[in-house]
């Protein structure tokens, strides 16, 4: 029987596509990365569109670690996503993020809000309320200055305790958006159960408003949309002028891109800051 387990055992690693097996590898190393210090938040500016003032930023995660070349976020995300590890890191993710911009404020940047990334699995497994009101009070960070971004793809299963979840984030007086709209398959009438501040325009749309009418139809519709529901509009991979003339001549009310900046450290961007606030 000994023998036969070992053969299966052999045979099944045999037969593992080398995805699974990067997967696994991933994991392996994804476990152990926030001991060893691997993970570094970036931040990219959002500017509002009607004074091109400087709104605040999206934090954005990046992985340092060399035996994996540094996996971007598509790829390591997912992995964390799978395995579960998700919740560990996006709790980190969020009390990281909270102490940096209240440092900013406090060593004299204008109050910035900050909008975090969050997976659905965080909703589902983790304790998100609790997560939250504990990064807000070790921090010290105003909860209106706090944003999650969240995906049509945790809405798909629409049930009583995401509803709830999503109350008792709304009463602790943060904003929550709704990120990467227009991508996903939920049906529209979860705009109207759940109150979102804001929406998120994909970037898959605004990158070819300047050159594809049916783009511009959209992100029109999109936004005259998310108007009619008062939800503040953001348009994301805002690449040039053109796209931002588009945008702002249909009332879009913020935008953020490599126009502006792409994701930075926190260092490079005060340094941004200071810059943009002088021009
Ligand atoms: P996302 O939330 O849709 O973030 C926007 C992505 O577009 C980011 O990719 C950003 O770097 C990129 N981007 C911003 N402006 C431009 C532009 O003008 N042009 C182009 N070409 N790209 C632009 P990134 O940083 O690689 O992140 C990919 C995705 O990984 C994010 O998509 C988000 O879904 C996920 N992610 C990143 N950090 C976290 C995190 O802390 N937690 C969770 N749950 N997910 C995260
Ligand atoms: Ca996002
Ligand atoms: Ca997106
Ligand atoms: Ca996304």
């Amino acid at each position: 029987a000994k023998e036969k387990g070992g053969d299966r055992f052999s045979f099944y690693e045999e037969g593992m596509s080398s995805e699974t097996e990067r997967r696994l590898e991933m994991e392996k190393y994804l476990r152990h990365a926030i001991e060893r210090d691997e993970f570094k938040l970036y931040y990219q500016p959002v500017i509002n569109l009607e004074n091109n003032r400087l709104r605040g930023v999206e934090v954005l995660l990046r992985w340092q670690n060399s035996a994996l070349n540094n996996p971007t976020p598509d790829h390591f995300i997912a992995v964390a996503e799978q395995s579960g590890l998700i919740v560990g890191i996006g709790k980190w993710v969020l009390e990281h993020a909270c102490q940096q911009v209240m440092a900013w404020t406090r060593s004299g940047l204008p109050a910035l809000s900050v909008a975090v990334n969050i997976s659905a699995k965080q909703f589902t497994d983790g304790d998100i309320v609790e997560n939250v009101r504990y990064a807000l009070q070790q921090s010290g960070l105003p909860a209106a200055q706090l944003e999650l971004e969240i995906t049509e793809g945790l809405l798909i299963n629409d049930t009583p305790e995401i509803r709830d979840t999503f109350k008792q984030l709304k009463a602790l007086g943060i904003h929550l958006s709704l990120d990467d709209f227009g991508t996903g398959y939920a049906s529209l009438s979860y705009l109207k159960r759940y109150p979102f501040d804001s929406l998120k325009i994909d970037r898959s749309f605004v990158s070819d408003i300047d050159s594809c009418g049916d783009s511009v139809t959209l992100t029109n519709a999109i936004i005259a949309m998310g108007h009619s529901f008062n939800m503040k509009v953001i348009a994301e991979g805002v690449e040039n002028l053109n796209q931002r003339r588009i945008l702002r001549e249909h009332h879009c009310d913020m935008v953020q891109g490599f126009l502006y900046s792409p994701p930075i450290p926190a260092e490079q961007f005060v340094a941004w800051a200071k810059r943009y606030a002088d021009m």
